[in-house]
């Protein structure tokens, strides 16, 4: 079958689904994209923007059983499980442990490290492609600590960036200030990546990979998919709250991309992905772009700190609570007053929360390919913390598995 020929339905419009349905369509398939909401309106709206490779340390790493308990009991602590989704979240819970032995961490580091080789490059090639070049930012990323204490608890995550090919450079106060001034006293230890770069508005990039799609003859789809089921010649349908006929809703492969909502998808398909959302939340500051110029990590809190277009993004936080609690205010309040903790020169501006869920798998290893024992059905969920990040290499992968060789740009 001729690219052109081939029918393909993307499910989910987030940074992932966007991705993929324009690789796909610069691949020559037949390509629609389908989101209920406006796309880039998910998880992939509110990130902190960092193009992250060098993140190859899981979530989960050794010790996180002795950790977890008392980060869990600390109200300040970046870990939230709030008390009625206990139950819920435990079978996931003790997957996320499982995955935390010596052995998987590494299995998990290595593959994370092949699903980010490149990862920047690519995404700079991209946003010019796309014509918005101004979205990418590199200009390093600076993590902070207190003191050596602090940067000691995070040893293995910095011996597994160098193992991986992640240089980075350790500096005193001194040298956190020479690059970026604001910062406050409480940070005397800065670990900086140097090559690591920025997307300083994701949703403007999401919506700019939607308008390449669409130029090129792709088509998107304001719709929600409430089932799909494989037909008897090996095509697939979705059923739609649109009401769009049966020809128009047969594919001949679907990409599940529908963030921490794919095993709504999924399950009655009998495919089981041990997907959780962890719901992250920023605090975005009208004005306060200048407080810094480079993605900084507030790495003992696990907060992002972005000089997005719009404003100072202050990002963080996981939440283990599901998908139908509404957000918790108090969270983002923590975020803010850390900001305004660490950065005096916000003081008198406002700031607005937001709420996303991120598809988390135990092992923060992101599911990308063919669905086992389904022909035509394909999967990219789970990217977690990164899928910015390895949005790019995701929808390389789908592609050429999906189209191989035969490929052609239209
Ligand atoms: C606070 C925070 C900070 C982060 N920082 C970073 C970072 O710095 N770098 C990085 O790489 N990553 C970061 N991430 C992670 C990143 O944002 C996510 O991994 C990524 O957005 C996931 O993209 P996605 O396309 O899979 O999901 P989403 O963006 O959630 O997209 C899923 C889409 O599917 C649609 N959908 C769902 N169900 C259906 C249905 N049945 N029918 C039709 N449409 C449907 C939804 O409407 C949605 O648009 C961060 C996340 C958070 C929360």
């Amino acid at each position: 079958m001729r690219p052109a020929d081939l029918r393909v339905a993307v499910i989910g419009a987030g940074v992932v689904g966007s991705c993929i349905a324009l690789a796909l369509r610069k691949r020559g398939a037949t390509v629609t994209l389908v989101d209920r909401d406006e796309p880039g309106r998910g998880c992939s709206y509110g990130n902190s923007g960092a193009l992250s490779p060098g993140s190859v340390a899981p979530l989960a790493m050794p010790g996180i059983l002795s950790s977890a308990p008392r980060m869990l009991l600390d109200e300040e602590s970046p870990l939230h499980l709030p008390l009625p989704y206990l139950a819920k979240a435990v079978p996931w819970l003790m997957r996320f442990v499982a995955s935390a032995q010596p052995s998987r961490v590494a299995l998990s580091a290595a593959k994370l490290a092949a699903l980010h080789a490149g990862a920047i490059d690519r995404h700079e090639a991209l946003a010019r492609e796309l014509g918005v070049p101004e979205l990418f930012v590199r200009r390093g990323h600076l993590h902070l600590y207190p003191d050596a204490r602090a940067l000691a608890k995070d040893a293995a995550g910095w011996r597994m960036r160098l193992h991986y090919g992640y240089p980075f450079t350790q500096l005193d106060r001194d040298g956190i200030l020479a690059l970026e001034p604001h910062v406050g006293e409480r940070y005397r230890v800065g670990m900086f990546i140097a090559d690591h770069a920025t997307i300083v508005n994701p949703f403007r990039y999401v919506q700019a990979m939607v308008r390449g799609f669409t130029a090129r003859g792709g088509r998107l789809r304001h719709d929600e998919v409430r089932a799909m089921a494989p037909l008897e010649d090996g095509r697939w349908c979705l059923a739609t709250a649109g009401a769009v006929d049966g020809a128009e809703n047969s594919f001949d492969h679907v990409v599940v991309a529908a963030g921490a909502w794919s095993r709504r998808l999924l399950d009655p398909l009998g495919v089981h992905l041990a997907l959780e959302s962890q719901r992250g939340y920023h605090v975005q500051f009208q004005g306060g772009r200048g407080t810094v110029s480079r993605t900084v990590v507030l790495a003992d809190r696990k907060i992002f700190v972005t000089p997005m277009e719009e404003g100072l993004r202050v990002g963080g936080t996981v939440e283990i609570g599901g998908l139908e609690r509404p957000p918790d205010p108090r969270r983002a309040a923590i975020l803010e007053r850390i900001a305004r903790e660490t950065f005096a020169n916000l003081d008198g501006l406002k700031a607005k929360q937001w709420m996303g869920h991120r598809p988390c798998m135990p092992d923060s290893v992101p599911v990308i390919g063919p669905a086992a024992g389904r022909p035509g059905l394909w999967l990219a969920v789970g990217h977690g913390h990164l899928g910015l990040t390895d949005s790019i290499n995701t929808a390389q992968s789908i592609a050429s598995g999906m189209l191989g060789a035969r490929s052609i740009t239209p």
